[in-house]
Order: C-alpha cells, then sequence, then structure tokens
C-alpha cells in the first residue's frame, strides 16, 4: 500500500485536504480526496505540478480535471480502461450467447422436421424431401454464422488480452523513466525472495541508490531539469544492469536495484560502476552548452538474510543507504549482516 503515513499525519493532511478541495468545482467523493491526500502530502510531484498548473491557470478545478488528474497520476490503472475492459468482454459473450441461441434453434426445428419425416413412407414424397434439403441448408447456415462469430470473438478476445496485458504493464512501470515503479518492485521483490536460497553464494542483493543534494538542482536550475536528472540517472541504471535484474524508481529521487543472482562483491562492483558513471556524466540543460552541477548517488548495499522479510531487507539497504550519506555522499556503503 502507498500510503504508509501514520494517523497523525493523515489526520494533518486531511485538515489541510478539506479546504481545498471545497475551494473547487468538483464533488467530494474518494477519486477527489485521493487527488488532494497526495497533493497536500507532497508524495506526487508529477500530480502537484500538474494541479499547480491548472489552478494557476482555471482558477478552480471542476470534474472532469480532477477525474483526470486521478487517472494520469494516482490511479494504477484507470477505472475507464477497467470497465471498459469488461463492457467488452461482456459484449462479446452475449453476441456468441445470441449465435449460440439461432442455431439451437434451428437444430430444434430440423429435428422436428427428420421426426416428421421418419414416420411412414413421408420420403418417398418429393416435397418432403425439398423440405428436409432445405432444413439441413438451414442448420448449416446456422452452424457457419456461429463458426464466424466465434472466429472473430477470438480474435476480439485477443485484442483485449494484449490491451488489459498492456495496462497491467504500465501500471508497474514508472512513466518518468521507465523503469519498474514501486509496486514494480515490490512484485519483483518478493517473487524473488519467494524462490531465492540464500545458502547460495550468489544470493539476491538489493543496491538503494539516492541522488545527493537533489533538492538544490531542483531549486538551482528547475523541476524540468531535476526531471531530466532524474531520467538520466535511470538510464545509467539501466545500461548497467542485465538479465533478471531489476530496478525500479522507488520515489522521487529514489532508485532500487533487485539482484537475484548476484554475490556481494559482484552487488559492490556494480554499485561502484553506476556511482563512478554518473560522477562522470554531464547533463545539458535545454540547448545551452552549459553543463550543470555535478551529479552524484550514494548507495547502500544489503545481501538477503535467511528469513529475512522485504521490509526488513529493504530497512537494511535503506540504513547502508543512509551511512553512505553521512559518510560524506558519492559512495557506497554495504550493510552489516544482522544490523538490526
Ligand atoms: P540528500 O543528499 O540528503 O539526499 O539531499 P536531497 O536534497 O536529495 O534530499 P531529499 O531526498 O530530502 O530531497 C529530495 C527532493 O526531490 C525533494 C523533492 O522536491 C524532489 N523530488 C521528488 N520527486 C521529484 C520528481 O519527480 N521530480 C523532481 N524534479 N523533483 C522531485
Ligand atoms: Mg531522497
Ligand atoms: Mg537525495
Amino acid at each position: 500500500m502507498k500510503y504508509q503515513h501514520s494517523k497523525e499525519e493523515s489526520a494533518e493532511y486531511l485538515r489541510r485536504a478539506l479546504p481545498l478541495m471545497s475551494g473547487q468545482n468538483a464533488a467530494f467523493h474518494p477519486v477527489s480526496y485521493a487527488v488532494w491526500y497526495e497533493y497536500v502530502a507532497g508524495m506526487n510531484t508529477r500530480l502537484s505540478e500538474t494541479l499547480g498548473d491548472l489552478l494557476a491557470r482555471k482558477g478552480k478545478l471542476d470534474e472532469h480535471d480532477i477525474v483526470k488528474l486521478f487517472e494520469c497520476h494516482v490511479a494504477d490503472v484507470s477505472d475507464e480502461s477497467a470497465s471498459s475492459f469488461a463492457s467488452g468482454f461482456q459484449r462479446i459473450l452475449g453476441e456468441i450467447s445470441q449465435s449460440t441461441g439461432v442455431a439451437s434453434q434451428a437444430a430444434g426445428v430440423f429435428n422436428k422436421t427428420l421426426l416428421r419425416m421418419s414416420q411412414g413412407d413421408a420420403l418417398r414424397n418429393p416435397e418432403n424431401f425439398a423440405q428436409l434439403l432445405a432444413g439441413t441448408q438451414s442448420m448449416q447456415a446456422s452452424v457457419a454464422t456461429l463458426n464466424k462469430r466465434l472466429e472473430s470473438s477470438q480474435s476480439e478476445i485477443e485484442t483485449l488480452r494484449a490491451e488489459i496485458t498492456r495496462a497491467r504493464e504500465a501500471s508497474l512501470t514508472d512513466s518518468l523513466t521507465g523503469l519498474a515503479n514501486r509496486r514494480g518492485f515490490d512484485q519483483a521483490l518478493a517473487d524473488c525472495l519467494a524462490h531465492s536460497r540464500d545458502t547460495a553464494p550468489e544470493g539476491p542483493c538489493l543496491l538503494m541508490c539516492d541522488i545527493d543534494h537533489f533538492k538544490k538542482i531542483n531549486d538551482t536550475y528547475g523541476h524540468v531539469f531535476g526531471d531530466k536528472v532524474i531520467h538520466a540517472v535511470a538510464s545509467v541504471i539501466k545500461q548497467n544492469i542485465k538479465g533478471r535484474d531489476t530496478a525500479a524508481r522507488y520515489g522521487g529521487e529514489e532508485f532500487v536495484v533487485l539482484l537475484p543472482e548476484t554475490s556481494l562483491q559482484g552487488a559492490q562492483t556494480l554499485a561502484e560502476q553506476i556511482r563512478g558513471a554518473i560522477e562522470r556524466g554531464r547533463i545539458k540543460r535545454g540547448n545551452q552548452d552549459e553543463t550543470a552541477a555535478r551529479i552524484t548517488l550514494s548507495l547502500g548495499i544489503a545481501r538477503h538474510l535467511p528469513g529475512e522479510s522485504p521490509t526488513q531487507f529493504i530497512e537494511r539497504a535503506d540504513r547502508a543507504l543512509y551511512a553512505a550519506k553521512q559518510g560524506g555522499r558519492n559512495r557506497v556503503s554495504l550493510a552489516a549482516a544482522g544490523q538490526g
């Protein structure tokens, strides 16, 4: 669950969200509250930016603005696509059932005709024979229609299935960087720990990374450039991982890399590689040739301990990251095994 605030914190957000919500033209519903909650909690930079721009432009937000903000920046898979998939399936099923009904009705009529013909010497009458032939043809036509309908339903269902897969992938992906988002990472971590053998020398390792003094980058060059930096750091991370590794944007300017089959030493080498590449890299601002201030990254590493929960594993990597920050930033720090 993405809302991890305490009761006291969330009460404060409620107090701040209510007056903001009541100042708009949208109704007071949970969709609207989710938007304003994330806004006042400052937990969703892109939402805050878009919402800020909209407010500056329009003064008051209406129902449509709120729903759009919710769909683009809050919801994982939009209510709209979920209900469009559901109604798509329902329509296809309805049409198939209609075609089956027609075919079964035709079969019933044909069956009665056959019964009639089988009595006495009815078939000697050429008129009856013609009737039988017509019945067969009509049956064939109904079955052919049903077949066609089934074929086209199959391809419509394939299209819907592909759309659902795409929407599902989008719900696990961070739109700014193309890396996994927090939800995608949580799934990858749960999956990895369920299948890992902690006794193997190459075990799950976790890198927790955070851009140094990022607030200053935003304050000096603006949020748009800040986003560019986040994107560039993500690209460096992406270029350095391989195979079964999962890189994710864990929060604003924080990243995690899950290495299911890498030794602690290998993880350390990789972390140094990423740190060095970022330290050496230069990100251009707009069309100007001028380069930005040096960007650096601090990293914490933890090797999974037997029996450790995902949260404990992440917390240990986070503590190692904190140690890297305390140690002067732009460095890699290892979590002590057993550090609780
Ligand atoms: P430290 O070296 O201790 O990590 O310093 P810091 O300035 O990076 O500290 P902190 O982690 O507290 O600051 C992160 C800032 O990142 C705060 C927030 O305004 C900004 N931020 C979070 N998400 C985004 C985003 O998506 N885009 C941009 N441009 N800024 C973001
Ligand atoms: Mg941070
Ligand atoms: Mg930071």
